[in-house]
């Protein structure tokens, strides 16, 4: 007798192929076959008409620290993700020495979008290596399928200490993170990650530590993980990393490079597609480069106190250095003004905010008097008090004691060019970046918004290549065995939706985090049912969590 048999579904295969009306019955956590009349099993579901696909596989998260204290990854499984890659960007917290800990949260916090108070009190410090913070997550049970990347920065941490941050790296510093980066591969990371992106910074403003690899580094790390004859190389690249000179990594290590974060910038509106035709051009030559694409427009709540937004702008680091009555002074500075505004004419399209005002608003006043503010650009206030609008927009935070929510659309905003991007075949959808930037984003539902919004609304791609794209396109390539697919002897990772209905819903603000901390989450619409290795953890209500978390470390990838 099967465990657990699904009826009156449409199955969606994971492959793209046309979807059609059938049963699927699931025994020791895998499918065990699919057709019709399977037979009896312990627990029947009737999917009334409804359409069953395998589980949103999310290669772009950071759940690195979260997962410590919340096996779940809330609010992930809630969104019909059953499998998350980790370690993205290389921001990860193993290997760690305990002098170290300190140093590795005060990096993330920007990044994480998480104060330092909840990672002080969140994160579970049981390990040093990267084996042993793969066999502690794995002790506590994780509620989706967890894939980690062995994290560049952490790497840079642990043999440089402090001076991670400072400088480049000599050959015997290298060396030794080589070592490490093998010793990671064979305890079953999916490869290596690190970021040249001009955003990442850590606590006041200091580079995240892989931003200071010159060549010899980057690519002996890379190397070291090719050695392995298997392992993924993902990359959030910033302005300085071109598509031709990660060619040249890519032919030389053998190994596939992801490339984040290919998003359209409307103030430079060809620069993603011409990356997209440098990495075309690059597969044409036989090498595997991957564009890694979002479907989501970037989206960012804030307050002027932690700006993220602003905080890639060089002339904005003194902001980064000062707080409270400080940072204060610094805004009302005319000469701290002039360089941002300076920062801001010279770096137009090529960072997170592009002076594009009118795409800044404010979402809620700290004062009531200002209400009538809600929902108004700063281009439009500004030029209503003939001000410029940088001047009004730090005028007004300091009149509000830096406690207005503002939110910003900063980028892939422009729905022709975004559909241009997850309709080209090899993209890679992902990069929700969940259990990052916390407080100024959640975009975990990313999968069900590239089904009900682009597929299903939109009709840029057919809701069962969505699916392909979210499952078995992933699982290909991180190199994950007997996931992403609907076939007899896959695991039972399954999601079940209302095609009519299925979508991410509006984002919230709880306070959930450890020390009260707050962050943004989102719920779905129209997601039915979600297995992990045949498992139910959520239906129509939400999450489900009564057992172990029924999720599998994954450490055994395919070359
Ligand atoms: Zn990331």
């Amino acid at each position: 007798m099967h465990d657990l048999l699904i009826k009156n579904a449409v199955i969606v295969d994971g492959l793209g192929g046309e979807p059609y009306r059938g049963e699927l019955a699931v025994a020791g956590g895998c499918i065990a076959a699919i057709g019709d009349d399977l037979g009896a099993a312990r627990e029947t579901v009737d999917a009334a008409g409804m359409m069953l696909a395998p589980g949103i596989i999310d290669g772009h998260t950071h759940y690195d620290a979260q997962i410590t204290w919340d096996p779940t990854a809330d609010p992930t499984l809630t969104l019909g993700v059953t499998t998350v890659v980790i370690g993205n960007c290389g921001f990860t917290i193993a290997p760690c020495r305990e002098r170290d800990r300190d140093l590795t949260m005060r990096n993330l916090t920007h990044v994480e979008g998480m104060s330092l108070d909840a990672l002080r009190a969140g994160i579970r410090w049981d390990f040093e290596s990267f084996a042993e913070y793969l066999a502690m997550i794995e002790r506590s049970g994780v509620g989706p399928n967890v894939a980690a990347f062995v994290g560049h920065s952490s790497l840079r941490t642990y043999v440089l200490g402090e001076d991670a941050s400072r400088r480049a790296a000599t050959a015997e510093e290298i060396a030794a993170m080589q070592g490490l980066v093998r010793e990671a591969m064979d305890a079953g990371a999916v490869g290596f990650a690190t970021s040249t992106n001009e955003p990442h910074n850590g606590e006041n403003g200091v580079p995240m530590p892989s931003r200071l690899a010159d060549d010899a580094e980057l690519r002996g790390l890379v190397n070291a993980m090719g050695e392995s004859g298997r392992g993924i190389f993902m990359l959030t690249r910033g302005t300085m990393t071109s598509i031709p000179y990660l060619e040249t990594i890519a032919a030389e290590s053998g190994r596939p490079v992801l490339i984040a974060a290919l998003q359209h910038n409307p103030m430079n509106p060809e620069g993603v597609f011409d990356r997209v035709r440098e990495i075309k051009a690059a597969r044409a030559r036989d090498r595997k480069l991957i564009a890694q694409v979002s479907c989501t427009p970037l989206t960012m709540d804030f307050t002027l106190a932690s700006p993220y937004c602003f905080e890639s702008l060089a002339a904005w680091k003194p902001a980064m250095e000062a707080q409270g009555e400080a940072l204060k002074r610094l805004y009302a500075d005319p000469a701290f003004r002039a360089a941002v505004k300076e920062d801001l004419v010279k770096y137009r399209g090529m960072r997170i905010f592009n002076s594009e005002w009118d795409k800044l608003k404010i979402v809620e006043v700290a004062d009531a008097a200002n209400g009538a503010l809600e929902g108004r650009s700063i281009a439009e206030l500004a030029a209503a008090a003939g001000a410029e609008p940088l001047d009004w927009f730090l005028d007004f935070g300091l009149k509000e004691d830096l406690r207005t929510l503002f939110t910003a659309e900063l980028l892939n905003s422009d729905e022709a060019a975004v559909g241009r991007l997850i309709g080209d075949p090899d993209s890679h959808v992902a990069l929700s970046d969940a259990g990052a930037h916390l407080t100024f984003l959640c975009d975990a539902g990313f999968g069900l918004h590239l089904i009900g919004h682009w597929a299903r609304d939109r009709g840029i791609i057919t809701i069962a290549e969505a699916v392909r794209k979210l499952t078995s396109q992933p699982a290909a390539l991180f190199g994950m065995r007997g996931r992403g697919r609907l076939a007899p002897g896959y695991a039972a990772d399954l999601m079940l939706f209302d095609p009519a209905t299925i979508g991410r819903g509006e984002k919230r603000r709880v306070h959930d985090l450890p020390a009260g901390a707050a962050r943004l989450t989102a719920s779905a619409r129209g997601l039915h049912g979600v297995w992990v290795n045949g498992v139910r953890v959520a239906d129509a209500t939400g999450a489900l969590w009564a057992r172990r978390p029924p999720g599998t470390v994954l450490r055994d990838f395919a070359g």
